[in-house]
């Protein structure tokens, strides 16, 4: 996976709270090209696994808990600069500070609820990609 692909997926409550119809709209007005997409669910242990950065973070449980409490929707996209454009599309970390139009401002809950999940580099890309799909190279 080079430049012009990035990851997401959709996180549990947005999922079971039927948001992902909306949200993949943004995100394909936005000119993302859905690439690959999976409805699937993470352990705690493969939630940590895919989080493991954090593992030293107050939050890392609370993470783990609420990433595995039901399914996910796993996505690669696809643009020119991807994973930089894709970042502004679903807006800042903390919903209180994300702007307008963007998609964690119109579903994020809370901090911790923030609805999508955004790779923040290529090389972070392609690894998230890999952990959810194999035979990259066929898509
Ligand atoms: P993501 O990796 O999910 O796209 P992000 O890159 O914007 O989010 P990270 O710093 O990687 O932010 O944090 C991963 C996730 O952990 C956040 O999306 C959020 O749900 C949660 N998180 C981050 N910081 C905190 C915090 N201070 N308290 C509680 N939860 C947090
Ligand atoms: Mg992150």
């Amino acid at each position: 996976m080079v430049g012009n692909r990035t990851f997401s997926m959709i996180k549990p409550d947005a999922v079971r709270d039927g948001q992902s119809g909306s949200i993949l709209k943004m995100i394909e007005a936005a000119g993302f090209r859905i690439v690959a997409i999976k409805l699937t669910y993470l352990s705690s242990e493969r939630a940590g696994e895919f989080y493991g950065v954090h593992a030293d973070k107050p939050f890392y449980p609370s993470l783990k808990a609420i990433m595995s409490e039901s399914p996910i929707m796993a996505l690669i996209l696809e643009k020119e600069n991807a994973v930089e454009d894709f970042r502004k599309l679903i807006g800042s970390t903390n919903p209180a500070n994300a702007a307008e139009g963007t998609i964690r401002k119109q579903f994020a809950k809370s901090l911790e609820r923030n609805a999508v999940h955004g790779s923040d580099s290529d090389e972070n890309a392609a690894i998230e990609g890999s952990f959810f799909f194999s035979n990259l190279e066929k898509y």
